[in-house]
């Protein structure tokens, strides 16, 4: 479960990534009637101010992805210091996934929908923050960012913890007969009801199994268990009113 910290700019953590003082990592919300919290870089960058701010990171050290669906991965360095921090043009181009090793670096992906997940190596210290969409989920970019850190910074997947959050459930996620196909290597993500006139997919599911079939104990994996488009929180979610607001998912080694 994740609890919201309300001083200051609100923000969910995960209780297994809480326990290390080594990393810092946060989750944001979604538009209440109060405040604008919008993450997104057009016009998010007053909010993304506040959000380091209230986290306690430099928002010279942010970096951000273009997020384009792909399995591309980068492996950030002191050079992409506030790439896409509070702009578009300086984005790491065709880029979903962001892994470091280098303390002080803000690694963060937007969504409205689809699933944010956080690495964590306490042994390398090393961090990863995905976008996974639909897309990205059933070409296995979670399992690749986790082989791309045994890669780059030595991580065994045995002692990665893992944090996945508040996405479309699965409660929600209808999708098409070409869709649900893409996931057939995962049967049990595929859901089929009486009520539903096509089928629905866990994404959150879906994630979890490929993260243990690179070898993370389930134990070390957290869900937030929020649908996006139903959950209580008022997230942002394209599906529910096709908002251009955006949840910011970040992580920062200490
Ligand atoms: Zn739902």
């Amino acid at each position: 479960m994740i609890m919201l910290h309300s001083a200051g700019f609100p923000f969910f953590t995960f209780a297994n990534l809480d326990r290390f003082s080594t990393v810092k990592h946060f989750v944001t919300c979604g538009n209440n009637a109060a405040t604008d919290i919008n993450l997104r870089s057009v016009g998010g960058a007053d909010n993304r101010r506040r959000l380091a701010q209230t986290i306690g990171f430099d928002i010279n050290r942010l970096v951000t992805g273009e997020q384009t669906h792909s399995l591309n991965i980068a492996v950030v360095t002191d050079a992409d210091d506030g790439r896409g921090s509070v702009d578009i043009d300086s984005r790491i181009p065709c880029t979903d996934a962001l892994i470091t090793n280098r303390r002080g670096i803000a690694l963060m992906v937007l969504t409205a929908d689809c699933v944010p997940v956080l690495l964590y190596d306490p042994a390398t210290h090393s961090a990863a923050a995905i976008h996974a969409g639909w897309r990205g989920t059933a070409n296995g970019i979670v399992g690749l960012t986790v082989k791309k850190m045994a890669n780059e910074f030595g991580t065994k997947p045995e002692n990665l913890m893992a944090a996945i959050g508040p996405c479309i459930g699965a409660c929600c996620f209808e999708v098409g007969g070409d869709v649900a196909e893409h996931f057939s290597r995962w049967p049990d993500t595929i859901l089929h009801r009486s009520e539903w006139p096509r089928p629905h997919i866990d994404l959150v599911l879906a994630n979890r199994l490929q993260l243990e079939q690179a070898g993370v104990p389930a134990s070390n994996i957290e869900s937030s268990g929020e649908c996006t488009k139903c959950g209580p929180n008022g997230l942002f979610s394209h599906r529910r009113n096709q908002t251009l607001g955006r949840i910011g998912t970040g992580i920062v080694l200490m």
